[in-house]
Order: C-alpha cells, then sequence, then structure tokens
C-alpha cells in the first residue's frame, strides 16, 4: 500500500508489480510510474501527450 504523492489516497499495487509499471491514481486519476520496488515508490509519470521532440 502507498500513498498517492499527488493526492494522499491509498493506492493498492500488486505483488507482481514491476518497477517502470504505470498505475493510475483510482482518486485524483493521476498516472504514476513505479520507480522502486523494494519498498514499493512511486512519481507522478511523465504526460504522454506533451511532444518532447523528434
Ligand atoms: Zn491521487
Amino acid at each position: 500500500m502507498l500513498e498517492c504523492p499527488i493526492c494522499s489516497a491509498e493506492v493498492n499495487l500488486g505483488p507482481d508489480t514491476v518497477q517502470g509499471e504505470l498505475i493510475t491514481c483510482s482518486d485524483c486519476g493521476t498516472e504514476l510510474e513505479v520507480t522502486g520496488v523494494n519498498p514499493f515508490t512511486v512519481a507522478e509519470a511523465p504526460k504522454e501527450e506533451e511532444d518532447w521532440g523528434e
């Protein structure tokens, strides 16, 4: 169990969650990237809509 870094809601991660996995906070809808698994840590994922150039 983690806290969403954006809204502090509880975020559930499955036991098979892997680093780099993207999850969505069910409370605020923010996409979160799993940045570590021992212990679990998450950070706000970069927005995919952004165009970072070619
Ligand atoms: Zn949230």
